[in-house]
Order: C-alpha cells, then sequence, then structure tokens
C-alpha cells in the first residue's frame, strides 16, 4: 500500500527510524535528490495514526523539492517527522537516535528545525551526525532563519507589485497580514518601515498588541482579516485559508505571505486568477529560510545570504512570466518552472549525487 502512494508521488526513498528505549518512531522521507541531498525539517507532532505521519511528511518533503528547485539551490527535497508530543515527549535518547538514523543515510537527507522543534533539540542530533543544519551560530549554524524569510517575503513582494502595478513602491499599498508570529513580526515591521498601511490579527492578543504599539499597525479580528479592504492579503500563520469560503470576501488584489500551503485546493489557485487576484505562489516567496540554512553546508555567510534572498524576486519575476507566457495560473507556472529545472540540471548531474554534499562533509571537519 505504502508503495501504490510511492508510484503517485514519485517518492526515492521513505525510512522507518524505530528505537524502543529511546521512545523513537519518525518517518524519513525522501522525495527527490536530483539536484542534490535532500534538505527538509524535522517536525514533532502528536499524530493521531501513522498514516497521518506518512501524509504529512510525504506532503512536505515533495513541498521541498519544488522549493528547492524554483529558488536555484543545489538541494533536493526531504522532511522528517517524529510522532509525539513536543510538549512532553522530548529527550536526549530521542533526538540522539533520530540523529542516528539521518548519519545511516549518509548525507542523503539533510535535517534542520521545523515545527515543534527548536534549536536545543538540534544540538543533539548534532552529536550523531553532521548532516544537520539550522544549528546556534556557536556550532557553525546560521540561528533562527524567520527574518531572512521576512527578507525574502519582501522581496517576492516587491516583483508581485511591480508585476500587478508597474511599481515596486510598497510604501504606497495597503495590507492585511494575518499571523504575527517569528517570521510575521518581522515583516510587517519592515513594511512600517517603507510606510505602508498595515492591518494584522492573531490569536495571540499580545503579539497584535505588540504590532500596533511597536510598529503602528491595525487591529482587526481574527475573522474580519479576509474583509479589509487592503491591497495585499499577507499569511503568515498557517495554511488553507485562501479557500472556497473566504475567496468570495476578497478585496484584495495580491496574496503574498509566508505561511506554507495557501491554497487549501489547486482550484482555489484557478479561482483566484480568474478574479484577477495576482496569487505570488507560497514557496517561492518564502524560501528565504531554506536558502539560509543551505549557506550552512558551504560556511556561513550574511552577506551571501542577503544575495541569496533577493533572487527570490527574479524568481517570482521568472514564475509571472511563465504564467503569461503560457496561460496558466501562477501556482502552476512554479511547478512548472520547478519541474523544468529538475529535469534539464537531471540530464547533466545524474552520474553522482552532486558536490553539496562533499563540501557540507568539509565544512563539518573544519569544525573539529
Ligand atoms: P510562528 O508559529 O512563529 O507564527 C505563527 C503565528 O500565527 C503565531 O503568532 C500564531 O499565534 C498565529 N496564528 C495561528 N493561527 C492563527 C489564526 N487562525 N489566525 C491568526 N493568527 C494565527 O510561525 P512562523 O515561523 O512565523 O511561520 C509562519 C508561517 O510561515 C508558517 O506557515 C510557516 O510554515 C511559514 N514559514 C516559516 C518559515 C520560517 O523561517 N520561520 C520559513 C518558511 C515558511
Amino acid at each position: 500500500m505504502v508503495f501504490d502512494i510511492l508510484a503517485k508521488t514519485g517518492h526515492e526513498q521513505v525510512v522507518y527510524c524505530h528505537n524502543r528505549d529511546a521512545g523513537l518512531k519518525a518517518i524519513i522521507a525522501i522525495h527527490n535528490t536530483v539536484l542534490g541531498p535532500a534538505l527538509g525539517g524535522l517536525r514533532m507532532w502528536p499524530y493521531k495514526t501513522e498514516q497521518d505521519a506518512l501524509n504529512d511528511v510525504l506532503r512536505l518533503s515533495r513541498g521541498m523539492t519544488y522549493k528547492a528547485a524554483v529558488s536555484g539551490l543545489n538541494l533536493g527535497g526531504g522532511k522528517g517527522v517524529i510522532i509525539g508530543d513536543p510538549t512532553k515527549d522530548k529527550s536526549e535518547a530521542l533526538f540522539r537516535a533520530f540523529g542516528r538514523f539521518v548519519n545511516s543515510l549518509n548525507g542523503r537527507y539533510i535535517t534542520a528545525e521545523d515545527v515543534g522543534i527548536d534549536v536545543n533539540d538540534m544540538e543533539w542530533v548534532l552529536k550523531e551526525t553532521e548532516f544537520v543544519t539550522g544549528v546556534h551560530q556557536v556550532h557553525g549554524g546560521s540561528g533562527d532563519p524567520s527574518p531572512f524569510t521576512a527578507y525574502g517575503t519582501m522581496q517576492g513582494l516587491m516583483a508581485a507589485l511591480s508585476f500587478k502595478f508597474g511599481d515596486e513602491d510598497i510604501g504606497k499599498y495597503s495590507y492585511a497580514v494575518q499571523g504575527i508570529g517569528h517570521v510575521g513580526m518581522e515583516f510587517v515591521k519592515l513594511l512600517r518601515e517603507q510606510g505602508a498601511k498595515v492591518f494584522v490579527t492573531d490569536i495571540n492578543k499580545d503579539s497584535v498588541q505588540r504590532a500596533v504599539d511597536e510598529f503602528g499597525c491595525e487591529a482587526v479580528g481574527l475573522d474580519d482579516i479576509y474583509d479589509v479592504d487592503a491591497d495585499v492579503y499577507s499569511p503568515s500563520a498557517l495554511g488553507g485559508t485562501v479557500n472556497h469560503n473566504t475567496i468570495p470576501r476578497f478585496k484584495f488584489k495580491v496574496i503574498c505571505g509566508a505561511a506554507n500551503n495557501q491554497l487549501a485546493t489547486e482550484d482555489c489557485g484557478d479561482e483566484v486568477e480568474r478574479r484577477g487576484i495576482l496569487y505570488a505562489p507560497d514557496y517561492a516567496v518564502n524560501a528565504g529560510g531554506l536558502m539560509n540554512v543551505s549557506l550552512e553546508i558551504d560556511g556561513y555567510n550574511i552577506e551571501r545570504a542577503r544575495r541569496m534572498m533577493r533572487t527570490i524576486y527574479h524568481n517570482l519575476g521568472k514564475i509571472f512570466t511563465i504564467s503569461q507566457r503560457d496561460g496558466i495560473p501562477t501556482y502552476r507556472a512554479a511547478d512548472r518552472m520547478a519541474e523544468e529545472r529538475i529535469d534539464t540540471i537531471g540530464k547533466i548531474r545524474l552520474p553522482q549525487m552532486g558536490n553539496t554534499g562533499t563540501r557540507f562533509l568539509g565544512r563539518m571537519r573544519g569544525l573539529g
């Protein structure tokens, strides 16, 4: 039954990781390594069933393949999930046991943080394997990627404004930002620095208050965000908020934000296109975090990181051009751009796995 699913999703490898003493039940999914080793975060979540965990890791790892490919990175897509409650089930043994499984893949999969995981957990993983990114700066890591994701989102936003309105004057437009967490708070700060009108909402009232007091944003209710008369909707919390219930309420002209999986279903992408709303594909817009951790492979450098983030502007420009050229919605154009790159570069790289892993090993050895 798993192979039937894999035949549809195209995954290369799925590894079930079990250690009874450590209480580890994890799955690592490697979707595609044509462009390079599969890099993707580790999520810890109390999945109700093993099937839920499998579905999640397959969906997320495939997403990483597309994100890396469209962003011009020499990386493939992978992801790990641990079945467990991050508030109760964490231990040194758990993460070290997971690290040993990562190590056994010898660089085909490089792990990082995701939901439910923090830098301290990653330090246990680092004790067992060098194939870890997103660790603390003292270990040669790049720290919290969120500010870079926000900065990258600004680059995507400029490309979207330019395509839709013919200028990139961020301060001229108004924004409805849903979710002001790690990425969202930095994003609204950057918007306000440009003088933009910014509406915010969050389930966390303290965050809303901070955005109002510190940055001069205007607070709106949780559900009211979809009715705000703003130029840009910026989902920065959960996925699936562009759906058949919310779309008819939109007065927005552009959708551009950091959240993953913004479209509830693909036909929502068709629907926003029909309504003349420009959707900036999420995985191209929010690639700043992935770009940032990817630089740990060669030895991290903040100047290189900022330069790399700016490529998000050009990537979005290419996606919009493909969408116009081929007469397809932007979400399909992003997929097409990613698939074309995997196909083209794959033809010249197939005999070897790519040099990224080798350089990664060199960097980690350098750490002593
Ligand atoms: P976070 O948990 O720090 O922030 C999310 C915020 O959304 C929280 O403040 C939370 O209270 C709020 N929220 C949750 N449900 C809400 C709702 N229904 N309405 C309004 N607010 C709600 O997460 P983050 O790291 O800022 O990530 C935000 C989004 O961006 C996620 O979808 C994440 O997958 C995506 N993303 C993050 C990064 C990164 O570098 N952190 C990179 C790529 C993509």
